[in-house]
């Protein structure tokens, strides 16, 4: 549920619904978000989700879950499973509100004699190709089909054969009867119907051969659930006429307003479905829940949190033009939300041994750390401080660079909650790799500033006595363009060759407990391989 700091930006859609509460149009909002359960949901369903969701959450009104299932070849019930967890997990309860396309199957074919009895619909005979042929093209006005003077009984009787099975795939289709000479393609006699031998349905099995088109679907389940606002992206800004018209002539209760708004692209991501199938059924990433993809599953490994998101799609706000957001817009979000929320802890990625040599073999001491630089309120912590430590290789510089502010060859720096140490010796092996140091601490800088001189840097460190090994994986962006695949061939040539490093013999200190997220049931992928 979104708190209540979270109060949304307002925007067209939100003026829209007003004016319509205000008018009396409607009493209460209704709502869906549609998705295909084709994929896992990635960020741009996420902007939907928050969009319709969050608009029946601050108006009178009520938002449903409905799988838009009518591609069965493509779909499966993993996805149905997938997608329900993540609508919930970013927050939102879609109550007994869930549904299927397919719930409408026998309705749908009521509304389709319905239009064939109206004249308004008919069988077709042209193949796939033909029917392309003869729709003709933005230019040139289509002609009509041989088929489009088909009695209404016959096309009754036909259309009963062809959801009997009669017909092979692609032998003929219902089409609606409206004007092969409208400017607007998608007006030309489109498809309503088309047969699907040899699939089973994830909800209606093996029940049906026919199945509706997306076009016919979408109005008709929308009008059934008494939706008030039917919001989706632009592209189908072209098909609301084709909308208005299946609505407007079946006997359906409602008369549902589509309004669209511009999808979410983001830099440095893809997020077409079929795209995001391609890399994981190719093995470009480690599944659908990759930390580097950009489905709500791979951000939540990634550490991402619900509000984060929800922050995220609020701060991008909903219009009507098209844009590409920047990926460190989203970066930003959820670095605010973990800065303020996440509990510090120790961890050596790259770790050098340093022996401080005035530090006795058997002692232990245990150093007081904050858990959060600014806020108190998050308590501290014991961490063990023993002669032996880790320090990251690259806070020593032999030959350090100008404004280095680490360990240097007889220079002084702060370990992070403990003493200040200076290093005495670099122990090296024969080929001249640094494998060693040697230090002494200041036993008199536990809390305090040392006698007489500053030190500026201040490093982490681990002590090895305490130490847990871990395997870390750093993940980057996954591709290294803006817009992956403009001007190259696939997409796949822009991915980026590092965004994924994983490092072993990594350390983090033993206090790892509270390392885990604060939401129950996720680790983050940059604690998941702590062992
Ligand atoms: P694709 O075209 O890649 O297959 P889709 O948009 O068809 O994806 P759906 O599962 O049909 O995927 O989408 C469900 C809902 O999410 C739709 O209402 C759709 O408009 C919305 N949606 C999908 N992608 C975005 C996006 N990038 N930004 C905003 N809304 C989106
Ligand atoms: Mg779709």
């Amino acid at each position: 549920m979104s708190d209540s700091t979270e109060t949304p930006r307002t925007n067209f859609i939100r003026q829209i619904i007003e004016e319509d509460l205000a008018s009396g149009k409607h009493s209460r909002i209704v709502t869906r978000f549609p998705p295909e359960p084709n994929g896992y949901l990635h960020i741009g369903h996420a902007k939907s989700i928050v969009l319709n969701f969050g608009l029946a959450l601050s108006f009178p009104g009520s938002c449903n879950l409905r799988f838009d299932d009518t591609n069965p070849h493509k779909e499966n019930m993993e996805f149905v499973e997938a997608i329900k967890g993540d609508v919930r997990w970013l927050g939102y309860d879609w109550d007994d509100r869930l549904y299927f396309a397919s719930d409408y199957f026998e309705q749908l074919y009521g509304f389709a004699v319905e239009l064939i009895r109206k004249g308004l619909a008919y069988v077709c005979d042209l193949n796939a190709e033909q029917t392309r042929d003869y729709r003709g093209t933005l230019k040139e006005p289509g002609r009509d089909s041989p088929y489009r003077v088909r009695s209404i009984e016959e096309n009754l009787d036909l259309f009963q054969q062809m959801r009997a099975g009669e017909y092979p795939d692609g032998a003929r289709t219902l089409r609606a009867k409206i004007d092969m000479a409208s400017p607007n393609l998608n007006m030309r006699d489109p498809v309503l119907y088309r047969i699907r031998h040899g699939v089973v349905h994830h909800q209606t099995g093996s029940e049906w051969c026919l199945y509706p088109m997306y076009d016919f679907t979408h109005p008709i389940s929308d009008a059934l659930e008494l939706v008030t606002h039917s919001l989706c992206t632009l592209e189908f800004e072209d098909h609301r006429p084709l909308y208005d018209w299946c609505i407007a002539n079946v006997s359906v209760p409602a008369k549902p307003r589509q309004i669209e708004f511009s999808r979410l692209n983001l830099e440095y991501t893809v997020m077409s479905k079929r795209l995001l199938t391609q890399l994981v059924s190719d093995g470009h990433v480690n599944g659908w829940d990759d930390p580097r993809m950009p489905t709500v599953a791979g951000l939540r490994r990634r550490g991402f949190t619900a509000a984060s998101i929800r922050k995220f799609c609020d701060r991008i706000g909903v219009t009507k033009s098209d844009n590409l957001v920047e990926m460190a817009m989203l970066e930003s979000t959820i670095r605010e939300d973990l800065d303020a929320a996440a509990p510090r802890r120790m961890a050596v990625l790259r770790p050098l041994k340093v022996v401080i040599e005035n530090y006795p073999e058997d002692r232990k001491e245990e150093v007081t750390a904050k858990n959060h630089p600014k806020f108190e309120e998050m308590g501290t912590r014991q961490v063990p401080f023993t002669r032996e430590i880790y320090i990251d290789r690259n806070d020593f510089a032999e030959i350090p660079p100008k404004g280095f502010k680490r360990l240097i060859p007889d220079g002084e720096v702060r370990l992070r909650n403990a003493y200040v140490i200076r290093c005495t010796d670099v122990i090296k092996d024969e080929s001249g790799e640094i494998i060693e140091l040697h230090a002494t601490a200041d036993l008199d800088t536990l809390g305090k500033n040392p006698e007489g001189r500053k030190v500026k840097g201040v490093i982490h460190w681990v002590s090895a006595a305490d130490a847990v090994p871990a395997r870390i994986q750093l993940y980057d962006r996954l591709f290294s363009e803006p817009q992956p695949g403009a001007g190259k061939d696939s997409f796949l040539d822009d991915m980026n060759p590092a965004s994924l490093e994983t490092l072993t013999g990594c350390i983090v200190e033993r206090n790892r407990r509270l390392l885990f997220s604060p939401q129950p049931g996720v680790s983050p992928s940059c604690f998941r391989s702590y062992r």
